[in-house]
This record gives C-alpha cells, structure tokens and sequence, in this order.
C-alpha cells in the first residue's frame, strides 16, 4: 500500500499538477492542510484534491481563515490579503467543505498521527528545530507523526537527549519502523527551503517507509496568475526563491 502524503498546496494548480504527473502510484491521499491561501486557483485545487478522493484532508492556518473559523491578526500582511481574496474567490460548495475540515487526525493507519502544525497547537505552531520537535513528541502517542505548515521537508526522530533531525535523502525510502518520528513531506505549492520545485511524500503504513520527492513545475504560469487576480506581487515573486 501506499499513501501519496501532500501538504501547503495554497491554490497552486500548476504545483498540484506536477506532482500528480510525478507519482508513479499510489493507493490513498491523506492531505495536510493549507489547500488555499497565496495562490489563484483555490477552487481549482478543492476540486482536484476532492477528486483524488483522500481518506484524510485536514484543515491548515489558512483554511480555517478562510472560512473564517480563525482571526487572521497574526498573519502577515500579504498573507491577511490573500485570506481576504481567498474567501471572496471561494464557491459555495468549496467553503462548506473547509468549514467540516479538523487540523490533527488519529488513526489514518496504526500507529500514525496526522496534524497541521504541531501535535501540541495542530493549526498554528511551526515545527521549525530540534528543540520544538522534542517538545512536541510529548503531545502524540504514536510512533510517526506527519505534519505540514512550514513548507519544509524535514524528518525529526525523538533520541534520549533531544529530537535529532536527520537530513533529507531524496527518492530514497527512509526506515521509520523502529523509534519515533515527525516527518514533514514539504509544501507543494509554496516550497520555504530554498528549493522552488514542489514537494511531497510517499508513505508505506506497513513497513513504515516514507520517501520525499521534489519536481519542478511552471513557476511562471501561476506568477502571472497572482499578478492577473490582483494578489501581492510579493507571493509570485517568491515562488521563484522557494522561500
Ligand atoms: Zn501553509
């Protein structure tokens, strides 16, 4: 079996569309979160995600700000634009299902946990370092956790002093099957390391083994997109950066 992980797709139908012509297969979609927010296309991905069928879709920071279950204060200014947009762009359909989405999700497989940003504040905290990792393995009881939001793959095992973060071999299976974990499959429509090609994961629930894995896609097509719908030409610009 195996499990096509997303995460941050914001609006990027072109992202989106890539990585779905990269997989080679899978079986199951569990989704973490974040399908709108900075790009064009919100309604576009709600409706490819949707359908891909995935048996977990979770709500992001940006989600919930768009159907405004979550203040937008805290967000920064092109960012709290393009909430604003977002909600005013979403169908009726779109926004009744944001409305029914959760930020954390037990039991997608044994032993795994699904959240957002951290098992600790699934909608809002960034697992960021080791040390905010460590902190977070006390708020999960499975072995593996996934989550999103920093828009960074990254791959955390817990150690007696302290989460060691282990570095991303690409394309490669990584071996979860003994110890704890939090691993992040990147963002796929608005990468944050430096690498602006889109990223996601593929997980085997049996034998515990996750692969990341990056593809580039036309940047190009969406920055125009952004400029045309009248979002802050800071969020095309730094499709082009991946950060
Ligand atoms: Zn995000």
């Amino acid at each position: 079996m195996t499990v096509l992980i997303l995460s941050d797709i914001h609006a990027n139908l072109e992202a989106l569309e890539a990585v779905l012509d990269h997989v080679p297969g899978y079986d199951d979609v569990w989704f973490l979160g974040d399908i709108v927010g900075y790009g064009p296309d919100p309604n576009a991905c709600i409706e490819r995600v949707r359908a891909l069928e995935p048996s977990q879709w979770l709500a992001g920071n940006h989600d919930w700000a768009a159907v405004g279950r979550m203040e937008t204060d805290d967000f920064n200014p092109e960012a709290r634009r393009a909430a604003h947009w977002t909600a005013e762009a979403l169908s009726e359909a779109a926004l009744a299902l944001l409305r029914g989405l959760e930020p954390r999700v037990e039991g997608a497989a044994p032993g795994v946990t699904l959240v957002h940003g951290s098992p600790r504040r699934p909608v809002w905290e960034y697992v960021l370092d080791a040390s905010v990792a460590m902190e977070s393995f006390e708020h999960f009881e499975t072995a593996l956790c996934l989550f999103g939001h920093t828009h960074v793959p990254a791959l955390y095992e817990e150690g007696v002093d302290g989460a060691l973060r282990h570095p991303i071999a690409y394309d490669r299976p990584l071996d979860l099957s003994a110890g704890r974990w939090l691993a992040n499959p990147g963002s796929v429509g608005q990468p944050r390391d430096g690498d602006p090609r889109s990223s996601y994961a593929l997980f085997d629930p049996e034998r515990k083994a996750l692969s990341v894995h990056r593809v580039a896609y036309d940047i190009a097509a969406v920055q125009e997109k952004i400029l045309k719908a009248g979002l802050p030409p800071r969020l095309a610009a730094r499709l082009d950066h991946g950060w």
